[in-house]
C-alpha cells in the first residue's frame, strides 16, 4: 500500500505553537490479538490504535468522536497506561509519562483522573459515597477522618449533591447522580486532566445536558483540561474547543470544533454530522443526507488505501491504492482525505 504523505501522525489538534501544551501524544500505536492461545501467541493482529497525535492546551477541551471501534476509548485509556501502548509518545506538563515506572506512574496519576460511562460499574456497591468518594483522598492525601469528610460534603456540594449524600449508596441513586458522584471522585484530588469516556451517554437527554453543563463549569471554576471522548458529535461540540474524529484507529479530520461542525472536510464526518437531528424541520428536509452503507470493517483486515474506502460515497480508484494521510489545512486543522490534499489532481 502507497501513502500519499508521511503525515500520520501530524499534531494539527494543536490550535497555537506558542503555548506548551498540557498533554502531548505522537505516534501511539496498540495492537491488540484477537484469538491469541497461551502467553498471547498467535492470534490475528488487530491495530486499535494507528499513529495518533494530538495535543490539549490546559484549560482546553479536546473531543474525540467516532463509532464504536474507532479506537476513541482505547486512545483515552493509553493516555492514562490503563493499557500500555505498544510505541509511542506521551508527555504530560512535559514530562514522558511512558518511561517511568508503573509504580511512579501511580503517584503521578493523581493529577490525570479518568470518568467512565457507567457509574453504577465504576461505584463499588457495598460501599457509602462518602468512603466511595474519600477513597483516592486516602491513597493520595494524608487527611483525619473529619477532614476527608468535609472534603467529600464540599465536592458533592461542587457537584449539586446534598452532604448528607455522604451515608448513601450507588443503588438508592438516579444514574445522573451516580455519575455527579463519579466526577466528585475523579475530582476530589484536584487533577488537572479529566479522560471522559462515553461520561454521559447512558444518561437520558436532560440529565445528560445537566451533567454536560456542570462539567463546563467545573472546568471553568477549577481550571480543568478535558479529553472528551464520545460517539456523539452534538455532544461534543457542546464541550469542545477541539475535535479530532477517529476512524480505524486514526485521526481522519481534526480542528476547532466550530470549524469541523459547520464545515466538516472529510466525507466521514460528514455522514457522521448528516445523522445529527435538526430541530428545524425545513432545516432537516434540506440538509444533504449522506447514509454510509455497510459497517465499520474488521480493524485486523483494514482496506488497503484509504482506511474509508469501503464506505465512501467519494472514493476514486488512487482510494483504493494510497493511503492519504493527515494533512494539515485550513489554520489548526487537518484531514486524511485525497479530495483535500490535492492527492487527486
Ligand atoms: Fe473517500 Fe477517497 Fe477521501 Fe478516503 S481518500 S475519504 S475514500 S474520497
Amino acid at each position: 500500500m502507497r501513502r500519499a504523505t508521511t503525515a500520520q501522525p501530524v499534531d494539527a489538534t494543536a490550535a497555537t505553537v506558542d503555548e506548551a501544551p498540557l498533554v502531548e501524544v505522537q505516534d501511539l500505536h496498540k495492537t491488540f490479538r484477537r484469538g491469541a492461545g497461551f502467553l498471547r501467541r498467535g492470534g490475528t493482529a488487530v491495530r486499535a490504535v494507528d499513529g495518533v497525535g494530538f495535543s490539549i492546551r490546559e484549560g482546553e477541551t479536546l473531543g474525540i468522536v467516532g463509532e464504536s471501534g474507532s479506537g476513541k476509548s482505547t486512545t483515552g485509556r493509553l493516555l492514562l497506561r490503563l493499557l500500555e501502548p505498544d510505541s509511542g509518545r506521551v508527555r504530560f506538563a512535559g514530562q514522558d509519562v511512558l518511561s517511568v515506572s508503573r509504580s511512579e506512574f501511580r503517584r503521578r496519576r493523581r493529577d490525570m483522573q479518568m470518568i467512565f460511562q457507567d457509574p453504577y460499574a465504576s461505584l463499588d456497591p457495598t460501599k457509602t459515597i462518602g468512603a466511595s468518594v474519600g477513597e483516592p483522598l486516602k491513597i493520595f492525601e494524608n487527611l483525619s477522618r473529619a477532614e476527608r469528610d468535609d472534603r467529600v460534603r464540599e465536592m458533592l456540594g461542587r457537584v449539586g449533591l446534598r452532604p448528607d449524600y455522604l451515608t448513601r449508596y450507588p443503588a438508592e441513586m438516579s444514574g445522573g447522580q451516580r455519575q455527579r458522584v463519579a466526577i466528585a471522585r475523579a475530582l476530589s484530588i484536584n487533577p488537572r486532566l479529566v479522560v471522559a469516556d462515553e461520561a454521559v451517554s447512558a444518561l437520558d437527554v436532560s440529565t445528560q445536558s445537566d451533567v454536560l453543563n456542570l462539567m463546563r463549569h467545573l472546568q471553568r471554576d477549577l481550571r480543568l483540561t478535558y479529553l472528551f471522548i464520545s460517539h456523539n458529535l452534538s455532544v461534543v461540540r457542546h464541550m469542545s474547543d477541539r475535535i479530532a474524529v477517529m476512524y480505524l484507529g486514526r485521526i481522519v479530520e481534526t480542528g476547532p470544533a466550530e470549524q469541523v461542525y459547520l464545515e466538516p472536510l472529510h466525507p466521514y464526518t460528514r455522514a457522521l454530522l448528516s445523522a445529527i437531528p435538526v430541530p428545524d424541520p425545513l432545516a432537516q428536509r434540506s440538509r444533504p443526507k449522506i447514509v454510509l452503507t455497510g459497517d465499520v470493517p474488521d480493524p485486523a483486515h483494514p482496506p488497503a488505501g484509504c482506511n474509508f474506502v469501503s464506505r465512501c460515497p467519494l472514493a476514486m480508484s488512487m482510494c483504493h491504492e494510497v493511503d492519504p494521510g493527515l494533512e494539515p489545512m485550513r489554520e489548526s486543522s487537518a484531514v486524511a482525505c485525497h479530495l483535500h490534499t490535492g492527492n487527486s489532481r
